[in-house]
C-alpha cells in the first residue's frame, strides 16, 4: 500500500466510523485507480517540464487588501503546488489593461485570466450581475452552495462561453454594510432625492425608492462626501471601508441587504483553460477554491476588527427603518420583473436563484437565524 491508498483508506475508514458507527460492510476503500477519468492521467506528472505561464489581470491596484492580495496568494499557492509548472504572471489594475477592460482582454485572448465581479459586466448581459448575487438573496455561505450544487455554476459557465470565458469563484465580500450616511435615515422619505453612491441591482433598488444613485470612481467618493457633492456611501464592509475614512464626513453607518454574499471571480480564457492538462486543470480548480473560501474568512476576521475600531471612533451604527426595507423588497420585485421581460437568461438565471433561494432560506431560517437570534 502506498503512501496515497493509505491515506484514502484511512479517510474513507474515519468517516464511514463517524457516520454508520462502525457498520463492517463499509470497511472497503474508495479505488481511484478505478475511477473513471483515471485514463486522462497518463501519469502523475503529466505535462511536467512544459511550464505554462497565465497572464491575469485583476480589477484592483497592487496588494489591495483581501481582494488583491487574495489573487497574489492564489499566484502563489499555484506555484508551489504545481512545482513551478504553472506560473501566474499577475498584472494589478491598468498595468496591462485597464480594469473594467480585463473581460474583453480575456475573452479575445490578449491575457489568459483575470480577477473581478460578475456585476460589472451587466451591459453585456444583464444576467451577469444576478452571479455576484442580489438584494435581499444569498449569503455567501448560500451562493456558494447554489454554485456548486444548485445549479448555478453550469448556467454562469454556459453563459460566459458564449465570450470564450471559463469562470471559477474568486471570493465573496461577505455581507456587505448598507453604508454611510451624512444625515441619520429615520423613515423612508428621509432617503427621497438622497444623492448615493450605490452600484448594480442595489442601485436599480434604490433608485425605485427615491434614491438618485451616483456612479464614482472610487478615487473621488471620500471628497464628494465631504463636500456635500453626495449624501450618502456603500463601499463594502467595515475591513475596507475604515482605510476609505468615510466615518469622518458620513458618521452614520447601517446595516444592509442590497449584497449580501458578492461574489468575486477568476475567469479564464476558454480556449486557454482548455488546453491545459488534466494535472494542470486540477491545479487551478483546487487553488481557486482555496482563495475562495480563505478570502472569505479573511474579511471576516479583518471585519471584526475594523468594527471595534469604528465604534471606538465614535461611528453611530444603526439599521434601515422597516418602511426602508419593505420598500426595498417591492423594488426588487419590479426591478427583477422588467429585467426579466427584457432579457430571457436574465429570467433563467433569476428562476434558479428563487428556487434555490426559497429552499435554502427554509432551512437558514430554523438553523442559523434561530441560532443567531438566540446567540
Ligand atoms: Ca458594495
Amino acid at each position: 500500500m502506498n503512501r496515497r491508498e493509505f491515506l484514502t483508506t484511512t479517510t474513507a475508514l474515519g468517516a464511514t466510523a463517524a457516520l454508520s458507527g462502525c457498520n463492517d460492510s463499509n470497511h472497503v476503500a474508495i479505488d481511484y485507480s478505478k475511477h473513471p477519468k483515471k485514463s486522462e492521467h497518463k501519469s502523475v506528472h503529466y505535462n511536467r517540464g512544459k511550464k505554462t505561464i497565465i497572464k491575469l489581470a485583476t480589477s484592483w491596484p497592487a496588494h489591495f487588501p483581501i481582494m488583491g492580495t487574495g489573487v497574489e496568494y492564489f499566484a502563489k499557492r499555484v506555484y508551489e503546488v504545481s512545482g513551478g509548472n504553472l506560473e501566474v504572471k499577475l498584472y494589478p489594475k491598468n498595468t496591462l489593461v485597464p480594469a473594467l477592460a480585463v473581460f474583453d482582454a480575456a475573452s479575445n485572448g490578449q491575457i489568459d485570466a483575470f480577477h473581478s465581479g460578475p456585476y460589472y459586466w451587466k451591459g453585456k448581459n444583464s444576467a451577469f450581475s444576478l452571479f455576484s448575487g442580489i438584494p435581499f438573496g444569498f449569503t455567501a455561505q448560500e451562493i456558494n452552495s447554489w454554485m456548486l450544487f444548485g445549479g448555478g455554476m453550469e448556467l454562469w459557465r454556459e453563459l460566459y462561453a458564449k465570450y470564450n470565458l471559463h469562470p471559477f469563484m474568486g471570493g465573496n465580500t461577505n455581507i456587505q454594510m448598507g453604508g454611510w450616511f451624512r444625515k441619520p435615515i429615520q423613515s423612508l422619505k428621509d432617503m427621497q432625492g438622497l444623492k448615493m453612491r450605490i452600484p448594480g441591482l442595489g442601485g436599480e433598488v434604490f433608485a425605485k425608492m427615491g434614491v438618485n444613485p451616483v456612479l464614482l470612481p472610487a478615487g473621488e467618493i471620500y471628497t464628494s462626501l465631504e463636500r456635500g457633492m453626495i449624501d450618502a456611501t456603500e463601499w463594502v464592509g467595515p475591513a475596507l471601508d475604515i482605510k476609505m475614512g468615510f466615518y469622518k464626513v458620513a458618521p452614520y453607518y447601517y446595516s444592509g441587504w442590497h449584497e449580501p454574499g458578492s461574489i468575486l471571480e477568476l475567469t479564464f480564457n476558454k480556449h486557454f483553460f482548455e488546453k491545459l492538462s488534466p494535472e494542470q486543470k486540477a491545479i487551478v480548480e483546487v487553488c481557486a477554491n482555496d482563495m475562495n473560501s480563505r478570502m472569505i474568512y479573511e474579511f471576516h476576521s479583518q471585519n471584526i476588527v475594523a468594527l471595534q475600531k469604528l465604534k471606538e471612533l465614535g461611528v453611530k451604527l444603526g439599521k434601515f427603518p422597516s418602511d426602508v426595507n419593505e420598500a426595498g423588497k417591492k423594488a426588487l420585485v419590479e426591478v427583477i420583473a422588467e429585467q426579466s421581460a427584457k432579457n430571457s437568461a436574465f429570467k433563467d438565471v433569476y428562476a434558479s436563484i428563487d428556487n434555490y433561494l426559497q429552499l435554502s432560506k427554509a432551512w437558514s431560517d430554523v438553523s442559523l437565524k434561530a441560532y443567531l437570534n438566540i446567540r
